[in-house]
């Protein structure tokens, strides 16, 4: 008898990744020789700076092929320690390496703080739109995720009034990502600090994704770690894959309170062991040598801003296009309300797009937005506009044809 898979209570309602599933797509339809702008990864173009890379080899040469210990090698724990405490608070404890875990991209650092900190009958803040896995993974983690909508006058970012209307009695922790996947909007010191009063107000945890902190446009993109010294409900998660482009070698970390840490770390120990050995030492290479790793960000962040700026002048041309003003990360996040009157404009227009002006998008639906569309600007300039344009020229010539 055939065995029929069904599947578990764990993933019943696991949805892929959109953005994933977007990938999949754009490489499907570029193997049948298409020529597609895939503006749906949230990826960096450049290379892994080439001394990171040499690092990494000899590493590997001199033996890093074993286990490590599952919290991560302590020198990457003390860099990691240390690149953190240059943005701490005066008069904030110093971090020490017992408060850091590396885990296999940033992405299993998250993945590890909502399993140890929330379950079943638990909710947690989602200001949203944002990053498709943290519904998921709190979904995961047996937990109800509760989307708060930011208003699209503060270009949908959320307020602390906001997150207040939105808790109730069974409220544990809130999730922050400044600057934003998918909106590219970067929370100002005063905005995040509102947010930090009220959390710790009512005890709940804050989750700061700040894995695009360094890549900020117009002012540098606060850390939740200089606004406040109380790290006490403060889980800081960051990583080397997209300032310092090195998505493929999955290194993140989170830092967080003692006890935190050692539970998270307890559960990595039986999910999956210690990050690689020789990514942990390529990640070491890249937060000790700061001499090296400082000119390669600001150059690759140079390189962002230009292409930021392109795709605004673009977007200038088409003065009824609405978009999220794009202050950080490399995402642009297009209003597409009304598209053909669809139900879920996002996928119809990226459907769309994908077929006729082979430009491949995220439907906003992956972010709870089914209104708006994201595009990453990661690549080449005059590729980034291109596709921009032919979003804007796609979004123009629908609304018109809808009339
Ligand atoms: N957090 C956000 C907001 C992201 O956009 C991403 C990747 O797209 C991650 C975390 C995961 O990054 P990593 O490659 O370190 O797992």
């Amino acid at each position: 008898m055939a065995h029929v898979f069904r599947p578990s209570a764990n993933i019943e309602r696991l949805k892929e990744s959109a953005t994933i599933a977007v990938g999949a797509k754009a490489r499907a339809l570029k193997a049948q020789g298409r020529d597609i702008i895939d503006m749906g990864v949230g990826e960096p173009d450049f290379d892994t700076p080439a001394f990171i890379r040499q690092a990494a080899s000899e590493a590997v040469e001199k033996g890093a092929t074993r286990y490590t210990n599952t919290q991560g090698i302590p020198p990457l724990l003390d860099a990691i320690a240390a690149d953190a405490n240059k943005l701490i608070r005066p008069g904030s404890t110093p971090i020490t390496a017992a408060e850091v875990v590396v885990s296999n991209g940033s992405k299993q650092s998250l993945y590890n703080a909502c399993v140890c900190l929330f379950g079943p009958g638990d909710e947690v803040l989602v200001p949203t739109p944002s990053w498709t896995s943290y519904y998921e993974m709190l979904e995961l983690a047996r937990c109800v995720a509760i989307p708060v909508f930011g208003d699209v006058e503060r270009s949908l970012k959320v307020t602390a009034q906001q997150l207040a209307d939105a808790s109730t009695a069974r409220t544990r922790g809130v999730m922050l990502n400044s600057p934003s996947n998918p909106t590219g909007a970067v929370y100002s010191a005063d905005e995040l600090t509102e947010i930090l009063d009220l959390a710790a107000e009512r005890a709940w945890w804050v989750l700061s994704d700040e894995i695009y902190q360094r890549i900020s446009y117009d002012a540098p993109a606060a850390s939740v770690l200089q606004l406040t010294t109380n790290r006490d409900n403060l889980i800081i998660i960051n990583g080397v894959a997209k300032a310092y482009a090195m998505t493929g070698w999955r290194i993140g970390w989170a830092i967080a309170p003692l006890a935190v840490a050692k539970a998270m770390t307890a559960f990595q120990s039986h999910a999956t062991s210690n990050a690689a050995a020789v990514s942990q030492h390529a990640a070491l290479a890249a937060l000790s040598n700061t001499e090296l790793t400082e000119p390669a960000i600001r150059h690759m962040v140079a390189e962002f801003h230009k292409r930021r700026d392109a795709v605004l002048a673009v977007l200038a041309q088409f003065p009824s296009v609405k978009f999220v003003y794009p202050a950080g990360a490399f995402y642009i996040y297009v209003d597409v309300h009304g598209y053909k009157g669809a139900d879920d404009p996002g996928t119809l227009f990226a459907d769309e797009l994908i077929e006729t002006e082979n430009v491949a998008v995220v439907p906003g639906g992956a972010f709870l937005t089914p209104g708006w569309i994201r595009a990453s600007y990661a690549m080449k300039q005059s590729v980034a506009e291109e596709g921009v344009r032919r979003i804007a020229r796609h979004l123009v010539a629908g609304r018109r044809e809808k009339q």
